[in-house]
């Protein structure tokens, strides 16, 4: 069965066309910069990648373009052959809580979850109806990132404000990226040729957005992103954990608004901000090779709460069977890994620094003497969403 994955942003959609139960990747892409003077579209198949520069008014244009370019007779001849489309939704809040098939009432429903995530809903609803139109009779399946999270204990996810800004308000910790810790965790396990349901896994995402998750059983126990991807760990533009008092006192003494400590706090701040040179980890690598002070500071800070996290979920988990890095700067950076793995004396991990050399590839960095394994696994949401989107529709 071909399902098509779909990931709508506010001026943007990433596609991937893949063939299931394979998971062949037989096309792939993105329209970028809908709504603009000019857009730009990327097609990649087996035959090579096409570029285009048009103008795609809405996201409606922008994806009847992507389905001329797939039925090009490369990979397919007409839509029809499209057997499902797989939703990649960022936010479920907390009545969506696992993968379903979309219909006017899950459209509604992930439409109300606009408070908590105003970033992404209007995109995804936008994106939803769009292929309800255009495939009239296929499925449409959502996949929520947040649904993974949905076994945290409720000591692990409430906040300790008024209990009723949780009943009545929805605030509480609801974690993120929760495809890609769920998929790399399966992944761990098959590895170890060991049920999941015996094993105890942190996942350590890290990109530009970051979080660990703390998985026992195949099941999230903790996470650190909370009520939105802001809180945990140190990313390219987000603080992660803060005092709150920074923003009530940045509020008081500077005048600043909520939009504008908002700004502060997603875009101005984490390895951008600590360094004042760059978000991008290979910039700033670069620079702590060469010994620059500024670069080193916001990567010791970077590194430093990824151990603080292991550290405080291996507690939560009683003991660690393995411990996964992934995404762009897990799967890329030897001298992440390097630094945080050695830092984790007390956990009885010891990896092979020349295995620890590797980019980009499922691979093990610890030894044999290593009480914990450590693994390199690669993200692939697309697939993830796929494998459930067919579980669903097959
Ligand atoms: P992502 O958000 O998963 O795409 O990851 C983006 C981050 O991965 C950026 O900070 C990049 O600098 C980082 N990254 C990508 N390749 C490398 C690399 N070879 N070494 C270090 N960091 C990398």
């Amino acid at each position: 069965m071909k399902i098509l994955i779909l990931n709508c942003g506010s001026s943007s959609i990433k596609y991937q066309l893949i063939d299931m139960p394979q998971g062949e990747v037989l096309a792939k892409g993105g329209v970028e910069r809908i709504g603009e003077s000019e857009g730009i579209l990327k097609h990649k198949t087996a035959k090579g990648q096409k570029v285009l520069n048009e103008v795609y008014p809405t996201h409606a244009d922008g994806l009847k373009r992507v389905f001329e370019l797939l039925c090009d007779n490369d990979p397919l001849k007409d839509v029809s052959e499209i057997g499902a489309v797989g939703h990649r939704v960022v936010h479920g809040g907390e009545a969506l809580t696992k993968t379903c098939l979309v219909n006017q009432e899950i459209i509604d429903a992930i439409d109300a979850v606009y408070p908590l995530d105003p970033l992404h809903v209007p995109a995804h609803v936008l994106g939803l109806n769009v292929a309800k139109d255009l495939l009239p009779g296929v499925p449409n399946v959502a996949v929520f990132d947040t649904s993974f999270h949905q076994t945290i204990p409720e000591h692990a996810y409430l906040y300790a404000i008024p209990y009723s800004l949780y009943t009545e308000d929805h605030i509480r910790r609801y974690g993120a990226h929760g495809t890609s810790h769920m998929y790399v965790a399966n992944r761990m396990a098959k590895l170890l040729n060991k049920p999941i349901a015996d094993l105890n896994i942190i996942s350590c995402l890290l990109g530009n957005g970051s979080s660990i998750t703390a998985v026992k059983g195949g099941k999230s126990i903790d996470t650190s992103m909370g009520l939105t991807p802001l809180e945990g760990l140190v990313m390219g533009t987000r603080c992660g954990d803060i005092d709150p008092a920074v923003l009530t006192y940045l509020g008081r003494t500077k005048n600043m608004n909520a939009d504008e400590l908002d700004d502060l706090i997603n875009k101005k701040s984490g390895l951008l901000g600590l360094s004042g040179i760059s978000n991008d980890c290979r910039v700033l690598e670069d620079l702590v090779a060469e010994g620059d002070q500024a670069a080193t500071r916001a990567m010791n800070v970077f590194n430093y709460r990824i151990v603080k996290y292991i550290g405080a979920y291996a507690m939560v988990l009683g003991h660690v069977d393995a411990i996964v890095f992934t995404a762009g700067i897990g799967e890329n950076s030897p001298y992440v890994r390097g630094e945080v793995c050695q830092k984790l004396e007390l956990l009885g991990v010891d990896i092979d620094m020349e295995a620890n050399d590797c980019h980009g590839k499922e691979r093990k960095l610890s030894t044999d003497k290593s009480k914990v394994e450590v693994w390199v696994i690669p993200t692939n949401e697309e697939l993830a969403i796929a494998q459930q989107t067919y579980e669903l529709v097959k």
